[in-house]
């Protein structure tokens, strides 16, 4: 699918089901994420893994919508900001080379 067949399926289905009732999709999706990751996490296992990949998909699939009904400018100016803190987060708790230098969680050295 090209950007812009991406772009007017987002615009569609707003149109179509109204913003409103995407939110309230939105709504219903990002409950079944929080079920279906609940489950993962409690299930000691990857059963429910499958299924914890639907809704992330559904998550995926409705927030563009959501951007688009808040302003997508306005929703990237945001994730900008908050990615290059999450950077500097990670430069500050984990070292200039954090990037290159992957800490082994479970010894707590560099790898
Ligand atoms: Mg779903």
């Amino acid at each position: 699918m090209t950007k812009e067949a991406y772009e007017s399926l987002i615009e569609n289905a707003i149109h179509y089901y109204g913003k409103v009732h995407q939110q309230v999709k939105a709504i219903e999706e990002l409950g079944e994420l929080i079920t279906a990751l609940s489950r993962h996490l409690n299930s000691n296992g990857t059963v429910y893994a499958d299924a914890v990949r639907e809704e992330i998909a559904d998550v995926a699939i409705i927030l563009p919508q959501l951007a688009r009904i808040f302003g997508s400018t306005e929703v990237d100016e945001f994730v900008e900001k908050k990615i290059s803190r999450l950077h500097n987060r990670l430069k500050t708790e984990f070292g200039e080379n954090y990037a290159t230098e992957k800490r082994d969680f479970e010894t707590g050295s560099f790898r």
